[in-house]
């Protein structure tokens, strides 16, 4: 049978060796604070805790010792266990760490103990001797708060004497002052880690990027960003001095012109986030940059310090500039297509006017014929109108007077509904009789209805409805107007809908993407404001909402200098 830690220690005399406990100490500390030096400089923790078993070892004359340290910073994960001697590939240390009754043991006596005194313990005793059979004669714990993060060991001395009282007190000054930079070293190297992580993530973009601290002077700068300050500074640019310099002298005005002062005042605005485009010079060219600064707060209510990306975008612009050329080309065919939109929208009423004439004639109601006729003669007008808006479109001229639109809209309607488009769609409107009469171009709202109504007809027949049906509704009150125009047609999907009003887009195969770029133009010169609804297969709703107080003055004679080819006078 094993013997007991107490007959294995029996007979051994503690140390008669006399310590200078100071000198002890003051050798021991010396001895930590070159280790903390050494980590600085090379953030290895399993060398760290190599080194201090090491250290350990010679100032106690032991032949072997150990170390076991859990990461303070996670509760899970195996501990990190360091011995030299016999200690070197034991598993004791550890098994002794994760033990329950030793860590609450320790926890309840936080000061190193000779190993046969443990025997006291009785539930210790089982643990206390697999330790002593080990070798193990002093231990201490390593304590975070209420946690026991690990443990240091020592065997038995070379002199083979007991460990004396001062040699317990440095064991428990080391164990105190060791703990505090075990816990800010995996700080560290955690921080080191996610130092380098950053690094070859900054590494790994394509733009350069640039760390400017709050005192001006660059931090930070990944390698796309000196490729770059190479490009543009020559080769020869000195990147040990740049860390150093001011923003003038990282980015100087031969090369960079203009852009300190952009960095400086993008670091002074409030929002956090801007780009904007800056043109640099190289030796032989210029390159020009998509510029990105965000504003980085200190947190503590210091100074900001900016982030700067620099995307090389000399290329994107080329081809943009080269697609330009190509678009001043395309706008003669382009004006021509528009004409002819608008054009066609007009015949449509003018030939829908003749219909209801030949009707009105075959029935013998020559009252009704006239007023026919006299509509198709103010079509007319509206395209004599429109024509001559062409031969000068680079002045647009929108003729505002007092008016009712529930009248210009059933005028549109009465023409429309006679149209061959429209035979197999039920109009159905919802005029609100109390309406305020406010200022509007009535052949500019005739236009904008009919593009809407077109659209609503396009949407029905694309959905292959035979039941179509167009819904015109006007409500109000003394602040504002809306006009609602819906279908039950193909609806617009998501990507189309975004783009509305603002290109010349379609998805027909013989449009031309004018109708609505016309209506944004008539919106604007109204003051409305116009929401799109629709679900893909369900139809679609305009809703214009008309501003009867707008806070701009609304002129008689509004006019548009814009030189856009969709004109409507
Ligand atoms: P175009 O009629 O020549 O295509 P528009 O500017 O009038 O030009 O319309 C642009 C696009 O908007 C249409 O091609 C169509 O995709 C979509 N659109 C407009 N109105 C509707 C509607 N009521 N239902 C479904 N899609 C519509």
């Amino acid at each position: 049978m094993a013997q007991t830690i107490g007959e294995l220690a029996r007979g051994m005399q503690p140390s008669t060796v006399g310590y200078r406990a100071v000198d002890r100490q003051t050798l021991a500390l010396d001895a930590l604070s070159k280790l903390t030096w050494q980590f600085a400089k090379e953030p290895d923790f399993r060398r760290l805790v190599d080194v201090l078993v090491l250290t350990i070892s010679g100032q106690f004359t032991v032949g072997n010792a150990f170390a076991v340290v859990h990461n303070p910073h996670m509760q899970s994960g195996e501990p990190l266990c360091t011995g030299s001697g016999k200690f070197m590939t034991d598993t004791m240390p550890v098994e002794m760490l994760k033990c329950p009754v030793c860590q609450d043991y320790f926890l309840q006596h936080p000061h190193p103990i000779r190993v046969a005194d443990l025997e006291d313990f009785h539930a210790l005793r089982e643990a206390a001797t697999r330790a002593y059979e080990s070798g193990v004669r002093l231990v201490t714990p390593l304590l975070l708060g209420d946690r026991v993060i690990g443990l240091i060991g020592l065997g038995e001395k070379v002199t083979r004497k007991p460990f004396g009282d001062d040699e317990v007190d440095l064991l428990a000054t080391l164990a105190n002052t060791i703990t505090p930079f075990i816990v800010n070293s995996f700080l560290f190297m955690e921080i080191a880690s996610l130092n380098a992580w950053y690094l070859d993530i900054l590494d790994s973009v394509r733009q350069g990027v640039f760390v400017i601290g709050s005192d001006a002077k660059l931090q930070k700068v990944n390698s796309v960003g000196v490729e770059i300050l190479k490009l543009c500074c020559g080769e020869t640019i000195d990147m040990e001095s740049v860390f150093e310099s001011p923003l003038e002298t990282l980015f100087p005005e031969t090369s960079f012109p203009g852009w300190s002062r952009q960095f400086k005042l993008a670091a002074g605005r409030r929002n956090m986030r801007q780009s904007e485009h800056l043109v640099a010079k190289t030796a032989d060219s210029e390159r020009i940059f998509k510029v990105g600064f965000s504003r980085v707060d200190q947190g503590d209510g210091g100074e900001a310090g900016l982030v700067i990306t620099l995307d090389d975008v000399t290329a994107i612009k080329e081809s943009e500039e080269r697609l330009f050329d190509l678009e001043k080309f395309a706008d003669k065919g382009v004006m021509a297509s528009s004409i002819a939109h608008e054009l066609n929208n007009f015949l449509g009423m003018i030939l829908g006017g003749v219909e209801l004439t030949r009707f009105a004639l075959n029935k013998g109601n020559v009252e009704k014929a006239g007023a026919a006729l006299d509509k198709v003669m103010a079509n007319g007008e509206r395209m004599k109108r429109y024509t001559q808006g062409l031969t000068d479109f680079t002045r647009l001229e929108t003729r505002k007077k007092i008016a009712d639109i529930n009248a210009v809209i059933a005028d549109v309607l009465s023409f429309v509904r006679v149209q061959k488009k429209f035979t197999r769609i039920h109009i159905s409107t919802e005029l609100d009789a109390g309406l305020p009469q406010f200022e509007i171009d009535t052949d500019q709202i005739a236009q904008l209805l009919l593009n809407l109504v077109n659209n609503a007809a396009d949407a029905i027949q694309e959905a292959g409805r035979d039941d179509g049906k167009v819904t015109v509704v006007t409500s109000g009150d003394k602040d504002s107007v809306t006009l609602t125009v819906s279908d039950n047609g193909c609806g617009i999907p998501p990507n189309v809908k975004e783009k509305l009003f603002m290109t010349h887009l379609t998805t027909k195969e013989n449009g031309h993407g004018y109708g609505l770029v016309t209506c944004s133009r008539i919106i604007d010169h109204h003051h409305a404001v116009v929401t799109v609804d629709s679900e893909e297969g369900q139809g679609a709703t305009f809703r214009l909402q008309f501003d009867l107080h707008p806070e701009e003055p609304s002129d008689a004679v509004a006019s548009d200098t814009s030189p856009e080819t969709d004109s409507f006078v």
